[in-house]
C-alpha cells in the first residue's frame, strides 16, 4: 500500500513532542511491514540536517498559491533513518519556514495552510496516486477539505483520507480570509456543518474541517477516543466528534524500540537488556546498570549520591502536564525521603517563572535538580537512572514517557487519563491516581515510596511486569494497515 503522511513534525529531524515520534515510529513499522511510505514536511531551517541522507532536489518550479499571487517552491527528497521524506521549500517573501522554530509564529495559520496547499499541489502535479493520505493534527487538517473540494474536481485520485488527532487542544482557529488566501472560498465554509467554530461563529476551525471531511479519524489511544466525545475532554469539538463517532477509532501509539532501547542507547553509561525473556540476563545485572546510570545522572545534575529513591519527571511544561501537580510531587517526594529530578521545557513565560521560583527555593538542596531545558541525551539518562517517573497530566492523548519508562525499568506514576489509563494499571506496572489534585498525588507518591523502601521484592515485581510488556509499533501499525485497507474508493 502507498501511504503518504502530511504533517508538521518528524523525529529526529524536526521534533517538538510526541507527534514527531509517532510519524517516525509508525512510518518505520509500516515500511517494515512492506508498505510504501512517504512523509511530506516543511523544509524548516531548524531541521537537524545531520540526520538527512541523499538530500536532493526532487521537483523544481512547483507553483503554489497565496491570494492573487503565485509562488515558486522547491521540493527536496531525502532519507531519514531509511524513510522517504519530501521537504517543501517555499520561495515566498514571508520565508514561512525560516523562522528558527517549528511553531510559535504569529502567522502559524498561514504558514501551515500554505504548506498544506502546496503539498496537495505537489501530489497532484507529480502524478502520485497514493492509496491513503494520512494527515496529522490541525497543521495539516485542511488537506481532506482541499482534497475533496479542490483536487478531486481537478482529477487527483487517492483512495481515502485519514486524520489522526494527536491533541485536541490546538485547533487552528482563523478567519475565513485565511482560507481564501489558499484558494478556498472562506465564507462558504463558515457554516455549522462545515468549518465554523462551535464557540466563535465568525471563525473557521481547521481541525473541525479535518474531522468533518476526512474519511476516517483516529485518536492516539482508545481512552482518548472516548474522552474527546465529552464536554470535559472535547475542547469544544465534542459534539462534532460525537456526531462523527462512526469514523472514529482509537489506536494506541507505540514507541520506537530501536531508539528507546537501553541495550543499545548511546547516551547511557551502562547499557542493559530489558527485552523479554529478561530473566535470561540476571535481574541483578539490570539493577546494577541502573545504579550506574543513576550515579551518572546525580553527578551530572550535582545531586547527592545517597540511598534515596530517584524520582523524575521529563516533560514539556504546559498546563496539560499539570505543572502545579509536578511541583507538588516534588515537595511530597522530598517529605517522604526521596530525591527529585525535573527536566522540563517551558515556553510559557508564566510557567517558566513558576519553575524558576521553585528552582531558587531548592537551590541549596542537593536532593533536587530542576533543569528548564530540552535535552535529549539527558532524558535518556534519566529514563535509565530513575526509580520512578511522575506523569500527573490533566489530560494525555496517549503519552510516550510512561512507555519509555517501562522499557527502561523505571516505574511510572500517572494520573488516570487518556493513554496513561490505557497503559498503566495500578500496582501492576505502575502507580495510578485519579483526581488531579494534591491529595491524588500524595496517595500515589506515598504508596510508591513506601513500597520502594519496605518491599523491594514487590517493587521489583512491578519493574519486571513493565519490562516484559510490548509497546513496540508493531501492533499499532497492523491496526493502521487494517484501517487503511478497509477504506474503499
Ligand atoms: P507530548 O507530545 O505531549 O510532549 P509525549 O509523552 O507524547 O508528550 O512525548 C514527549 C516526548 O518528548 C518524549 O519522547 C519525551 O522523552 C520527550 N521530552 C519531553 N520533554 C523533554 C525535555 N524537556 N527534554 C528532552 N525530551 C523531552
Amino acid at each position: 500500500m502507498h501511504v503518504i503522511h502530511i504533517g508538521s513534525e518528524l523525529a529526529p529531524i524536526a521534533k517538538v513532542g510526541g507527534l514527531g515520534d509517532v510519524l517516525h515510529g509508525l512510518s518505520k513499522e509500516l515500511v517494515r511491514q512492506g508498505h510504501h511510505v512517504e512523509i511530506i514536511l516543511p523544509k524548516y531551517d531548524v531541521i537537524d540536517y545531520s540526520h538527512l541522507r541523499s538530500l536532493k532536489v526532487h521537483y523544481r518550479d512547483l507553483w503554489s498559491f497565496d491570494g492573487p499571487h503565485r509562488y515558486n517552491n522547491t521540493i527536496w527528497s531525502a532519507e531519514v533513518d531509511g524513510l522517504n521524506v519530501l521537504l517543501i521549500e517555499p520561495h515566498h517573501p514571508d520565508c514561512f519556514f525560516s523562522r528558527g522554530t517549528v511553531y510559535g509564529c504569529r502567522d502559524d495559520i498561514d504558514r501551515f495552510l500554505y504548506f498544506s496547499r502546496t503539498a496537495m499541489e505537489f501530489l497532484f502535479k507529480s502524478g502520485r496516486k497514493p492509496d491513503v493520505l494520512h494527515v496529522h493534527d490541525w497543521p495539516a487538517a485542511i488537506v481532506p477539505v482541499l482534497y475533496r473540494d479542490m483536487y478531486i474536481p481537478l482529477g487527483f485520485v487517492t483512495k481515502k483520507t485519514v486524520l489522526t488527532l494527536h491533541n485536541l487542544e490546538h485547533q487552528g482557529r482563523c478567519s475565513p480570509h485565511n482560507l481564501t488566501r489558499i484558494g478556498l472560498h472562506g465564507e462558504h465554509y463558515l457554516d455549522k456543518t462545515l468549518l465554523q467554530d462551535p464557540a466563535s461563529p465568525q471563525l473557521i476551525n481547521l481541525l473541525k474541517g479535518g474531522i468533518v471531511y476526512a474519511d476516517k479519524l483516529t485518536t492516539v489511544s482508545p481512552q482518548y477516543q472516548q474522552e474527546i466525545q465529552t464536554p470535559e475532554g472535547g475542547h469544544g469539538l465534542d459534539a462534532v466528534l460525537h456526531q462523527e463517532q462512526l469514523k472514529l477509532q482509537g489506536i494506541l501509539n507505540g514507541i520506537d524500540e530501536d531508539f528507546w532501547n537501553p541495550e543499545t542507547d548511546p547516551h547511557l553509561v551502562a547499557r542493559y537488556s530489558t527485552y523479554p525473556p529478561y530473566l535470561e540476563e540476571p535481574f541483578a545485572k539490570i539493577l546494577h546498570a541502573k545504579e550506574k546510570n543513576k550515579a551518572h545522572v546525580r553527578k551530572h545534575l550535582r545531586m547527592t549520591e545517597n540511598k534515596k529513591p530517584l524520582v523524575a519527571c521529563i516533560t514539556r511544561l504546559v498546563q496539560q502536564k499539570g505543572p502545579h501537580l509536578i511541583a507538588h510531587a516534588l515537595e511530597r517526594t522530598l517529605e517522604r525521603g526521596g530525591q527529585f529530578a525535573l527536566l522540563g521545557s517551558a515556553l510559557d513565560p508564566e510557567i517558566h517563572a513558576f519553575f524558576t521560583a521553585l528552582q531558587e527555593k531548592h537551590s541549596n538542596n542537593p536532593d533536587v535538580s530542576i533543569l528548564l531545558d530540552y535535552n535529549e541525551a539527558l532524558a535518556h539518562q534519566i529514563f535509565a537512572g530513575a526509580d520512578l517517573l511522575v506523569i500527573p497530566s490533566i489530560f494525555e492523548p496517549c503519552g510516550l514517557t510512561q512507555m519509555i519508562a517501562l522499557r527502561y525499568g523505571t516505574i511510572p506514576l500517572v494520573r488516570k487519563t487518556g493513554g496513561l489509563a490505557d497503559t498503566i494499571a495500578d500496582s501492576q506496572n505502575g502507580f495510578v491516581f485519579e483526581t488531579p489534585d494534591q491529595k491524588g498525588v500524595n496517595s500515589a507518591v506515598d504508596r510508591a515510596l513506601a513500597l520502594w523502601k519496605n518491599q523491594p521484592a514487590e517493587w521489583q515485581k512491578i519493574m519486571k511486569t513493565g519490562m516484559a510488556q510490548d509497546f513496540s509499533w508493531k501492533q499499532a501499525a497492523l491496526e493502521y494497515a487494517t484501517l487503511y485497507k478497509a477504506l474503499k474508493t
